[in-house]
């Protein structure tokens, strides 16, 4: 079983966000000023960047788990906390993210480019944010939220700018180490003789990378032998150099059917048509090298491909073919628009999240879902009622409350927001004046609502939900419009006690 490093799984987890701070001022001769306790700090993200320096994902083979570090919680003296450190990790050029569900969601090719892997939690608003006209001396602050969770596929296609093909043992390897001005680090490459050779050569000013396409057989297209892995390798690459053998020992090959069969191989596997290929006859240091090299570079070069004869063993013709290589490197270059060079940094996208969802249960309880619903229970201090009534007020902001009565919550019903583990279930108590206001704010003035247009709501009608009895029950009729409750309501109305 043949593994490739080069495709790791990286399980990024961003910082949580602190908690805010509840503080509330204290000076002489005045024990309660106003609050004045900080935010909680941004949890650090976990970032990918684009080092040009770095040719394997290798470390993340060893260590996939990688944790950004949480945010601090916010401070009396109107200090917010310190902000999480983001975790920076530097990736090769030619990085494709793939999200677990195999979709690719980048691809990350130029030194610098960045990629937001797991984005930090928000820390919590401290009670001096929370304060207002309304609420002058909050007693409670948020929680900061956790950071975001990401397993993501990396896969590497590596950019070397230069190509060597050809059949096994026809010198590529030996080639690579004879014009390599430098080896990037792949000694402790678990699968040394899998892992395509890439050297950096140096030719005059111009310095680029080259790699060896190893397991180039007949039939790697179709996936035999290992070609058809490290063809993956070859996409990027701006030019192709052959790389024949002239003295192979076996008697049905020659340097120019070598070539077609490389050449019909590429073919089949497709999309490298368009990239310049320059010949290269190895080894003529053996005279029977030499001979064959003399006799078939007129062919090839009638074929319209520059010819190099050269040596990996004796260095012959080695600088020739170094500095056609650049010059194709050079070509390529200037030829490069601007917009490719540009730095790209890779966010998430922003989704509208103030969505969400009310869904009547078959057992009597509802469901709520949704982005932003969601997040604010995350950030309320379920041991405080204060940061309870903030969250209930948020809720009926939104328009939950609203959705709960048109659905057929009553006081007293069970709620469950979110899903699973962050799941949190409460007995509904509407607020009085949120639910007044909701229903005879809202619920007669239907199109008007300018919220219904901004967050989509899923409206099952009531009636869909709860039987005509039922509704009839809990609500007054308002006879021109069945279903709109009066404001009477017995459900808001509970303040003598005895009609809840
Ligand atoms: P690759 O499979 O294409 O990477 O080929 P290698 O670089 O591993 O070389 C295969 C064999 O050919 C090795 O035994 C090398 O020593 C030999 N070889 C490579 N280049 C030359 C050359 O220029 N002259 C001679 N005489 N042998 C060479
Ligand atoms: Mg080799």
């Amino acid at each position: 079983m043949t593994t490739f490093v080069d495709r790791v799984t990286l399980y990024a987890t961003a910082g949580r966000g602190g908690d805010g701070c509840v503080s509330v001022k204290r000076e002489k001769f005045k024990p309660l000023g106003g609050p004045d306790g900080g935010n909680g700090g941004r949890g650090g993200g976990v970032v990918l960047i684009v080092d040009s320096s770095i040719t394997t994902l290798l470390d993340f083979h060893h260590s996939p788990h990688r944790k950004a570090t949480s945010g601090h919680q916010g401070y009396g003296n109107r200090k917010d906390g310190y902000q999480g450190e983001d975790l920076i990790l530097s990736v090769p050029n030619g990085t494709v993210i793939f999200d677990s569900n195999g979709e690719q969601i980048a691809d990350l090719i130029g030194n610098g480019t960045v990629f937001i892997a797991a984005q930090g939690g928000h820390g919590g608003l401290g009670n001096l944010a929370l304060a207002s006209s309304k609420r002058r001396a909050p007693g409670f602050a948020l929680l900061g939220e956790p950071g975001e969770e990401r397993t993501l596929l990396l896969e590497l296609k590596s950019v070397a700018d230069i190509a060597l093909v050809g059949y096994p043992s026809s010198g590529k390897s030996s080639l690579i180490a004879a014009i390599s001005a430098a080896r990037p680090k792949i000694a402790d490459y678990p699968f040394t003789t899998l892992v395509p050779n890439l050297g950096v050569v140096q030719a005059g000013e111009t310095r680029f990378t080259v790699a060896d396409v190893p397991g180039l057989i007949p039939g790697a297209s179709q996936g035999k032998g290992l070609g058809l892995e490290f063809l993956r390798h070859v996409e990027r690459c701006v030019a192709l150099v052959h790389v024949l053998d002239c003295a192979t020992l076996e008697t049905d090959r020659n340097p120019v059917r070598d070539f077609e069969t490389i050449e019909n191989e590429l073919a089949i596997y497709g999309g490298l048509q368009d990239r310049v290929r320059i010949i290269a006859l190895n080894k003529i240091d053996l005279p029977d090298g030499q001979s064959m090299a003399d006799m078939v570079a007129d062919e090839l070069g009638q074929k319209g491909y520059e010819v190099y004869p050269v040596s990996a063993a004796s260095r012959a013709g080695l600088q020739e073919l170094k500095y056609a290589m650049a010059r194709l490197i050079q070509r390529d270059r200037a030829a490069a628009t601007v917009q490719e060079r540009t730095r790209i940094v890779l966010r998430p996208v922003a989704v509208d999240d103030s969505g969400f969802l009310v869904k009547a249960n078959a057992d009597g309880s509802f469901t709520v879902r949704g982005k932003k619903v969601e997040r604010w229970v995350r950030q309320t201090n379920f041991k405080n009622a204060e940061a309870i009534g903030y969250l209930a007020d948020r809720l009926a902001q939104l328009g939950v409350e609203r959705e709960l009565f048109k659905k057929g919550a009553v006081a007293g019903s069970e709620v469950r927001i979110g899903d699973g583990a962050t799941e949190v279930i409460f007995d509904w108590e509407p607020t009085i004046e949120a639910g007044a206001e909701q229903l005879a704010g809202h619920l007669h003035r239907r199109g008007e609502d300018s919220r219904l247009e901004s967050t989509w709501v899923q409206v099952e009608r009531v009636e869909d939900v709860l039987s005509d009895e039922e509704i009839a029950r809990q609500w007054e009729y308002n006879v021109s419009d069945p279903h709109t409750p009066k404001l009477s309501l017995p459900i808001i109305d509970d303040s003598d006690g005895d009609t809840k």
